[in-house]
């Protein structure tokens, strides 16, 4: 392992620590998450899976920043999200946070380039074009930036998203379930760039799934049941890519 690569290593980026998630409607109670602690060091490539209604949105939505938990810790690079003001979790978001979503979001409207441009701009009203333009060489999207979304493929449309969320250099990429709106060419191309993103540019990336091809792409599984982690597991194909072992 490179010297650099060491040091990344073992900085801390994501502390979870006894999460609870309690949805409250009038009288009804619908628990999410039932005390989930874990870590995320930078550099790192994590996926957590488990079945439809375990809670795997629940927990990302609060890394986001768009759900406070009932209680419990979550620390971003040393940045308390859970007790944080809507205000300064808004910024946190901004600063620190990409998102890549199963359905793409990109609007409709905008081509390629232009969604990517919106993005930097809300961010700090700024965009930097050659930037934009080499990261959207890297994901092989070079002829196809003044196409918009509906001249895309779905696993085009992807890259373009990944494309957005990395823009603005987010410490942690956020990607819930990348890879479910994708036939089986497009969703192991999506997850090579996920994977060379985290490999090259040590790009550091959660992952929610219920897919265990897409799960296979990351160094570390979390197993999900039930609002709680069961068990970690080491992905060794990774780590020997990685020369970890
Ligand atoms: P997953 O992403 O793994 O499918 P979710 O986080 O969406 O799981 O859901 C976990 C549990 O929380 C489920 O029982 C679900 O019904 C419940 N839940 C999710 N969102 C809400 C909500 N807004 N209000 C009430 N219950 C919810």
């Amino acid at each position: 392992m490179s010297k650099k690569l060491d040091i990344v290593k073992k900085q801390e980026l994501l502390k979870v620590e006894d999460l609870h998630m309690v949805y409250r409607s009038g009288k009804l109670e619908s628990t999410a998450l039932r005390g989930v602690s874990f870590r995320v060091k930078a550099g790192e490539f994590v996926a957590i899976m488990g079945p439809s209604g375990c809670g795997k949105s629940t927990l990302l939505h609060i890394l986001g920043g768009l759900l406070r938990p009932t209680s419990g810790e979550v620390l971003i690079d040393g940045f308390d999200m859970a007790q944080a003001r809507d205000g300064e979790r808004t910024k946190v978001r901004r600063d620190k946070i990409g998102f890549v979503f199963q359905r793409f979001n990109l609007l409709p409207t905008l081509t390629a380039r232009d969604n990517i441009e919106l993005a930097s701009r809300l961010h700090n009203n700024h965009f930097d074009i050659a930037k934009a333009n080499e990261m959207l060489r890297m994901l092989g999207l070079k002829d196809k930036m003044h196409h918009k979304p509906s001249e895309l493929s779905g696993g085009e449309q992807q890259r373009v998203a990944i494309a957005r969320a990395l823009i603005n250099r987010p410490v942690l990429l956020l990607a819930d379930e990348p890879t479910g709106n994708l036939d089986s060419g497009n969703s192991r191309m999506v997850l090579e760039m996920l994977k060379n993103l985290n490999q090259e540019y040590k790009q550091t990336i959660l992952m929610i799934t219920h897919d265990h091809e897409a799960a296979a792409s990351a160094g570390r599984i979390l197993e999900m049941r039930d609002g709680k982690l069961l068990s970690r597991v080491q992905n060794l194909f990774y780590a020997m890519e990685q020369k970890l072992l």
